[in-house]
């Protein structure tokens, strides 16, 4: 493909980035970095109404969150400034006027609550709910005697009624839309800002983007997009409408579903490097599924895309790749991490020695799924285990428990060196002719309540000799 390829990710400001979003901007980024061409972020934000992260703090600390720089976009600028669409009215206005002269728009009159009866008796009677193109026939004697009154008016696209429209998409091939199906829809709104249709598409046209790749929910505004295209004789670019999410249960995934927007899997403590590896791997097969973004840009092939409606979230899946994601991690960096979730429920690690934390952290490393799970597997570190004779005895007979009191009580001298405690015990339970797996056993549940888990010789030398003094004292 050639050097000139120009892609965006477009989200409006709703506060929260929904993952289906950032299935959308990890594949924009991963197609500019294949074809070596520019991926841009543009913040459609001309509803004010809908704009919940005013300068899209939130979007642009996501995508750095993410990774996925963009190469154009706010706050860095680039050759079609500004980036936010509320800021570029200007834009806007210049192509409306051009529609005008070339007579493609006219000024509808009619009130929102009269069209809503209308779609309603349309539904009601099984027909496409569409505008009746009223203000369409309307006199210029007309249209005068309204804007003296100060009638609120849109500005609505003419369609034309017998045309056929057809788009190219890398999923679909070549898609076929009969415009008898469609409105004339509206470009503006009555405040005067733009709607989300033609600002979309004049941005497109403008900032000379070659592919849009989007959600499938956009598929339906991709005709009259089209249209805009045609009336400004700029070509049309190929398009990806992508699958949507959808939870476990096949319907589209909402609130209510765990994990639903970015900000759910942050808090969580999903890494970044696992979000993206598993959005780029649903909803296809690898032989190898564990991918940096190196990797993912090598191998995402987009000419064997097909046609999905709906791509499943499975969050057993993503917990997999987060886990194996959170093992390959070297610890010190790994700790860093996970620093703010322990400190949430145990602030004093954060005066925790540095070799000791790291020895923990690599203690409970394998377990882990989520970042947020460490809390709760440091607990042994922080808290002593409650244990009781008869838990105990649930590993060991009360005569095998004396043998073991004696052995502890024989090398508790020797906690300051692990490698000699655990030696020593050793030895000592093969003189007394008791089994080692008991005694490792026993150990275990007094240091951390249960029978499995970490090394003896790590535990040693995390907990310290007085600390493991106060819980051998409990057998
Ligand atoms: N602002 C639209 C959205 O958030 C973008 C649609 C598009 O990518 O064309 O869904």
């Amino acid at each position: 493909m050639n050097s000139q390829v120009r892609v965006r990710f477009a989200p409006s400001p709703t506060g929260l980035i929904h993952l289906g979003s950032v299935r959308i901007a990890l594949f924009n980024y991963i197609f500019a970095k294949q074809n070596n061409g520019s991926f841009l972020l543009r913040i459609e934000d001309t509803d004010p109404e809908r704009n919940f992260d005013p300068g899209a703090k939130i979007i642009m600390q996501d995508m750095a969150w993410l990774g996925l720089a963009y190469d154009e976009g706010p706050e860095i600028g680039g050759p079609f400034n500004p980036y936010f669409q509320s800021q570029r009215s200007r834009v806007y206005q210049e192509r409306l006027d051009i529609l005008k002269e070339k007579d493609l728009v006219y000024r509808c009159f009619c009130f929102p609550e009269e069209l809503e009866k209308k779609r309603k008796r349309q539904l009601a009677l099984k027909q496409p709910p569409r505008y009746d193109k009223t203000c369409l026939g309307l006199s210029e004697n007309g249209i005068q005697e309204n804007l003296k009154k100060n009638v609120p008016y849109i500005w609505r696209f003419k369609i034309g009624e017998t045309k056929k429209i057809f788009i190219n998409d890398l999923a679909r091939g070549q898609i076929e839309f009969d415009l008898q199906h469609f409105s004339d829809f509206p470009l503006t709104r009555s405040t005067g800002s733009f709607t989300f249709i033609f600002a979309n598409a004049i941005d497109d046209m403008v900032m000379k983007i070659t592919h849009i790749l989007r959600g499938e929910d956009h598929i339906s505004n991709t005709p009259c997009q089209a249209l805009l295209f045609e009336a400004f004789n700029v070509s049309l670019p190929i398009f990806w409408h992508m699958p949507i999410i959808c939870n476990v249960q096949g319907k589209k995934l909402s609130k209510r579903d765990f994990g639903f927007s970015l900000q759910d899997l942050k808090n969580a403590g999903y890494l970044p490097e696992a979000i993206n590896n598993y959005l780029a791997i649903i909803g296809a097969s690898f032989e190898q599924e564990i991918m940096n973004m190196n990797t993912l840009i090598k191998t995402i092939n987009f000419n064997t895309i097909h046609s999905t409606s709906s791509i499943k979230y499975d969050v057993e899946k993503l917990n997999w790749v987060n886990h194996q994601w959170i093992t390959q991690y070297p610890a010190d960096k790994l700790a860093h991490k996970l620093m703010p979730f322990i400190a949430d429920k145990y602030p004093q690690i954060k005066n925790l020695d540095k070799t000791i934390l790291i020895e923990l952290i690599k203690i409970i490393q394998p377990e882990l799924k989520t970042l947020a799970q460490a809390k709760d597997l440091v607990t042994f570190y922080f808290e002593a285990p409650n244990i009781d004779k008869l838990m105990l005895a649930n590993f060991a007979s009360s005569s095998e428990q004396i043998t073991i009191k004696a052995i502890l009580d024989e090398h508790v001298k020797l906690l300051e060196s692990p490698d000699q405690f655990y030696e020593a015990v050793k030895k000592a339970a093969k003189q007394k002719e008791i089994s080692i797996k008991i005694v490792w056993q026993v150990i275990r549940v007094l240091l951390t309540g249960a029978p499995s888990g970490p090394g003896i010789k790590e535990l040693v030398f995390i907990l310290k000799p007085d600390e493991i003094k106060k819980r051998f004292a409990k057998i």
